[in-house]
């Protein structure tokens, strides 16, 4: 039998050279390996730092996070800018309250904003008053403390938008996003004011009628020539035309329209309107959003009225996406039996994403909930630096952890990182510290935020290997034909794909 040892390497060495041909040709399998090998070494490299946070935020920060689904334009502004741009507007301002208003100023309450800068202790007080900077002060919650600061400031920042966007963008980059879904109200409140003037009628069709006729679509057109504007001076801001543009110009913007709940209810359907409207015919506009704090009389009071007007809306404008601020509830702000509102919001507000989501344990039947949110893909907006600020909510409190055991789809987002002094980076390190999550959890929050985003077309599938582009090498320059087709498709897949490029890069420093 000494004879058939040779045969026997022989055929091994034949068995082994197919296998190795099989897997060279097979190109997706070999890409497999090599983003295999990078993905662990990168997880290992993070357990090894997870427990020494300036290491730990010096990777986070670097670390791709796809998309901040969850982020008000008003409030992602630091308090700096709107003093600069207060004091250089010749606003005035309050030196009791810190809120500018227009001039004429006086030397006594109302000094002109610039005096702030000239002055240690009242520059100091400002940024104080106008965000999260020291906490709450003087017995003020912080719930109280930092929704005030939206009136406060919305003398300057009504007339600074293009800045604005041009700072959350910036920053947006610094924190390798690639994507904003920004939340703000494009019309400047016009929509709002024709509501007030028309008033109400209980006929939710013929007020559609009447509002369409007496303005709002007016209103909507001059709405989408004001953001034209606002979008150039913005990329006239960041130098995006020129040999060396902000960083913020490679972050792509979509805006989400901001209605005020918390306003009389003639007022908030015109608003709802506009949105639905705005999605529908602007391309920038990829859905609509409800805000304010959830707690306001008229945010409870009109909740259900409020759901009925989307139900309504949702019903001639399906495809318009919606996202809704819910559960943003505590037992301390509200009676027991309103928390209520991210079952209502799913199943009567049409939402495809909720934000925060935080009272979800006390809603009734949540376990029900919970299953439900993750087989019909429900995604939360957790906002961790938020839910901590204002309502107080943190740790073991927050239901993060129970959202991730029942498999319902998650993202970090900052909601106002401006006023809350934080960034995206902080909301990566806050739920890794708090929570012990993986690298690898940490990564599906970031393909999550694309995935769940109001982007056009088809997306991949998260982190779905047999999808279309799953198995391809997202460094290799080259692409299957197929994925290829989708990606040439689907805006949503491109900015998929290039989060895949950019993960992929990152893993290759480990
Ligand atoms: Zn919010």
């Amino acid at each position: 039998m000494l004879s058939c040892a040779p045969v026997r390497r022989f055929r091994l060495f034949l068995f082994a050279f197919f296998l190795f041909a099989f897997y060279s040709s097979a190109w997706p399998q070999k890409t497999r390996v090599v983003t295999d090998t990078g993905e662990k070494k990168t997880a290992r490299y993070f357990e090894s730092i997870r427990t020494q946070p300036l290491l730990l935020h010096a990777f986070l920060q670097q670390m791709p996070k796809g998309a901040d689904l969850h982020i008000h334009l008003s409030g992602a502004v630091y308090a700096e800018s709107y003093v600069k741009w207060a004091a250089q507007d010749g606003l005035c301002i309050d030196r009791i309250t810190l809120a500018f208003s227009d001039p004429p100023c006086d030397m006594k309450d109302k000094p002109p904003a610039s005096s702030a800068l000239l002055d240690a202790a009242f520059y100091e007080r400002a940024l104080d008053t106008l965000s999260m900077r020291q906490g709450s002060r003087n017995g003020e919650s912080g719930h109280d403390h930092f929704f005030a600061v939206f009136s406060k400031v919305s003398a300057v920042a009504d007339r600074h938008t293009p800045e604005m966007l041009a700072e959350a963008r910036s920053r947006a980059a610094q924190g390798h996003l690639l994507y904003l879904e920004l939340m703000f109200n494009p019309d400047r409140g016009a929509a709002a004011s024709l509501g007030a003037s028309l008033g109400w009628n209980d006929d939710l069709s013929k007020m559609r009628d009447q509002l369409l006729s007496g303005g709002l679509s007016q209103i909507i057109s001059d709405a989408a020539r004001s953001l034209d504007e606002a979008e150039k001076k913005e990329n006239e801001e960041m130098h995006c035309d020129q040999p060396q543009p902000d960083p913020g110009c490679a972050v792509t913007v979509r805006y989400l329209y901001q209605v005020s709940r918390g306003l009389k209810k003639e007022m908030v359907f015109p608003q709802i309107l506009a949105g639905f409207e705005m999605a529908a015919k602007d391309r920038r506009v990829v859905g609509l959003n409800l805000v304010m704090p959830e707690d306001n009389y008229l945010s409870i009071h009109d909740f259900n009225l409020h759901m009925q007007m989307l139900d309504f809306l949702h019903s001639i404008y399906p495809k318009v996406h919606i996202t809704l601020h819910a559960g943003e509830l505590t037992p301390q702000l509200v009676p027991p039996e309103e928390l209520f509102h991210v079952r209502a919001s799913i199943e009567r507000g049409h939402a495809q994403r909720i934000g925060h989501g935080v009272d979800v344990m006390r809603e009734h039947d949540p376990f029900e909930l919970l299953k439900k949110m993750a087989t019909e893909g429900i995604l939360v907006e957790v906002c961790l630096t938020s839910n901590d600020v204002i309502l107080e909510v943190r740790g073991a409190r927050h239901p993060l952890p129970i959202y991730l055991k029942f498999g319902v789809p998650v993202t970090l987002a900052t909601d106002d990182p401006g006023v809350a002094r934080a960034d995206i980076t902080q909301e990566y390190e806050r739920a890794a510290e708090t929570y012990n999550l993986s690298y690898l959890e940490l990564k599906k929050f970031a393909r999550a935020s694309l995935a769940y985003s109001f982007l056009a077309g088809e997306g991949l599938r998260e982190a779905d290997r047999n999808s279309v582009c799953g198995q391809e090498n997202p460094l290799a320059g080259k692409v299957s034909a197929a994925c290829a087709r989708l990606l040439a498709a689907s805006e949503k897949a491109r900015m998929q794909w290039e989060l895949e490029k950019a993960v992929a890069a990152f893993e290759g420093k480990f």
